[in-house]
């Protein structure tokens, strides 16, 4: 007999037992008879009926005429409410006694419980186990099929209510472009074959997280009107050893059956890394699921109809065998959204709010560089949010500001209340970070300071370019350096000694230095970048830098790092001794009112000159 069939059997006898073993507990045989509530009411206006009592739920009748029966009330409600909803008539409710009688506390009051909680779960997991091991030693994995690619389909018929096309995709105009090819060959294979065109079966879509990837995939699928078959790469590796290729196997013969159709995996690094790159364990389960993509691609027909797309964020690390030709031979890169892009994202996301009349989508697009499509989904729906809670009919421009920040920061730590002593030496450390921007060369204007604790930064100093950089010169990097040591500087000049509240900016600040020095030639080592990084894969994490300079260039490293730190330092404390009283000013109007924005602080520090 097959083994999947009979462990079938078997679970469900237990299963059978464990029933029936329940459910003579829970009702031992009686044969009193049983009456609906709707019954009930209309003995009761009849006037048949002589007593209730009433013990938990349970409901014990007894009829004038000594017949007795039972029946069951909805719980939570009480008897007389319930009985008066399902318009019982009153005069003849009060002539039934009703007691009420403390639900029975006996034995299995408790032992139900801890057969529920303790011995079922028990029983579960030892058959679990029992049949794994019993699985394992005949060699297969067959007991349960995990071999069934979980994804999620998306059908051609319209995909459902939630048909994305490109109208729905904001911004990405070079990838929309490049993709039309492929919707067209959806559509219209015959077109394409009839010319010996070669369409590229596999397209990589290379962004960072949140730039829109998967919507883009499903709006590719949803013009061309064909089934999405959409998988994780981190699925793939998920339990048993043999399961990913065998998922695999699954997947794709489901597109060839629903072709024309898409395949999308996402996260294909996760499969997707160079192979003899794991270290530990002999077996590897990632790489056998890699070499079965492969095969597949391999083996498809020009004629199939079937279309990959993969999403990742790290191309770099991908095998090589992937980007052959008739692999993902394609790639299509989404960068993150300018600034009339996150406009659009905004409006997308906004189209079915009401919005009030100050709304300034291109206001909230200016404060948001960064943010991907995602960050400004959620805005949007953070907004919503906000209005929602104060019960309002609709979206401000409020709202959508204070988003960015919830969405910019994670949610206020409302419960963490810095001490007095606390709140001004924070103060002094985000007044110091304004003040040495505002007088650095080449910074941006101060947005907005402010000590109420966010996520993890216990204040923060906003300071957003209207429209993000490409090119930066090194007194820009100098600037932005010195505006990071600004803060414990200012702590230092106050109190004397500084906080682990700097932390943070201290490591962002050597960062940067090391950067300059390394990667931008921007010291007096000269035009040389030093050290190749190298993906050595540890534990799934990178951990290694070729160093291809040598000992004493390191020192020398070293040196540049430290000579542009001081610097940068020395301009901080400058400009902080320089400007003590606006310091102490900033502070004080921070200490109080916890927030400054941009007009307040412009205010306070007009007059002051670079
Ligand atoms: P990725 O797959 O690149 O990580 P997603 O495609 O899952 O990102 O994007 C997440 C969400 O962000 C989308 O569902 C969508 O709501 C929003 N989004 C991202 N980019 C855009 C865009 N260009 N236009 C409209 N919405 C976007
Ligand atoms: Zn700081």
């Amino acid at each position: 007999m097959n083994p999947l069939f009979k462990n079938f059997v078997f679970v469900i006898l237990i299963l059978v037992i464990i029933g029936g073993i329940f459910s003579l507990l829970y009702f031992p045989a009686t044969t009193t008879n049983e009456v609906s509530t709707t019954q009930l009411v209309s003995d009761i206006n009849g006037g048949k009926i002589k007593s209730i009592t009433v013990s938990g739920d349970a409901l014990a009748i007894t009829y004038n005429d000594t017949k007795t029966a039972v029946s069951m009330k909805e719980t939570g409600t009480g008897l007389t409410d319930l009985l008066l909803n399902l318009g019982v008539n009153k005069d003849n409710l009060q002539k039934v006694a009703i007691t009420n009688q403390a639900a029975k506390q006996d034995l299995w009051s408790w032992l139900t419980p801890l057969l529920i909680f303790g011995i079922l779960p028990l029983l579960v997991f030892g058959f679990f186990f029992w049949t794994m091991i019993k699985q394992s030693k005949a060699g297969a994995m067959q007991a349960f099929d995990f071999t069934k690619a979980k994804a999620r389909l998306f059908g051609a018929d319209g995909h459902g209510k939630e048909k994305i096309t490109f109208k729905d995709v904001a911004g990405l105009k070079e990838a929309k472009e490049e993709l039309v090819e492929i919707v067209d060959f959806l559509k219209f294979p015959k077109k394409y074959l009839a010319m010996g065109a070669k369409i590229p079966r596999g397209v990589l879509l290379v962004g960072s997280a949140g730039v829109g990837k998967t919507l883009l995939a499903r709006a590719v699928a949803g013009e061309a009107n064909v089934p999405f078959l959409s998988v994780s790469g981190s699925e793939f590796v998920e339990m048993f050893v043999g399961v990913g290729s065998a998922r695999v196997r699954d997947l794709f013969a489901t597109a060839k059956k629903s072709a024309p159709s898409i395949i999308f995996i996402d996260e294909l690094d996760a499969i997707g890394r160079h192979r003899g790159a794991g270290i530990g364990g002999g077996h590897d389960e990632r790489e056998q699921t890699l070499n079965q993509i492969l095969v597949e691609m391999d083996g498809f027909e020009k004629e199939t109809g079937v279309i990959i797309l993969a999403a990742t964020n790290r191309p770099d690390i991908l095998d090589p065998a992937l980007l052959r030709p008739g692999r993902f031979d394609r790639k299509i890169v989404l960068d993150p959204p300018d600034v009339h892009d996150r406009e659009e994202i905004l409006r997308i996301h906004s189209k079915d709010k009401p919005l009030g009349k100050d709304i300034n989508f291109k206001e909230t697009a200016e404060r948001t560089p960064g943010f991907s499509g995602a960050d400004l989904a959620n805005v949007a729906n953070e907004a919503a949010l906000l209005a929602a809670r104060q019960n309002k009919t609709q979206v401000d421009q409020k709202e959508f500001l204070e988003a960015i920040e919830k969405v910019l920061l994670g949610p206020e730590r409302k419960s963490h209340i810095l001490s007095k002593k606390e709140k001004e030496i924070a103060a002094y450390h985000e007044a110091g970070h304004a003040l040495v921007s505002t007088f650095m060369p080449e910074t941006e204007p101060v947005r907005k300071i402010s000590i109420i604790a966010r996520g993890m930064a216990a204040g923060y100093t906003l300071q957003m370019p209207s429209e993000e950089r490409k090119m930066r010169t090194k007194t820009g990097f100098v600037s932005e350096i010195a505006t990071f040591l600004g803060g414990c500087t200012a702590e230092r000049i106050k109190f004397g000694e500084m906080t682990t509240g700097a932390s943070n900016d201290l490591s962002r600040a050597s960062d940067m230095a090391r950067r300059l020095v390394k990667e931008y030639g921007m010291s007096s080592l000269g035009l040389i970048a030093f050290g190749e990084k190298e993906e050595l894969i540890f534990l799934g994490k990178e951990i290694s830098e070729q160093r291809n300079y040598s000992e004493k260039i390191a020192e020398r490293i070293d040196e540049e790092v430290d000579v542009i730190i001081k610097g940068a330092q020395k301009q901080a404390e400058i400009i902080l001794i320089k400007h003590r009283i606006l310091l102490d000013k900033v502070a004080q109007d921070l200490f109080e009112k916890e927030t400054i924005e941009r007009e307040e602080f412009e205010k306070l520090i007009k007059g002051a000159k670079k």
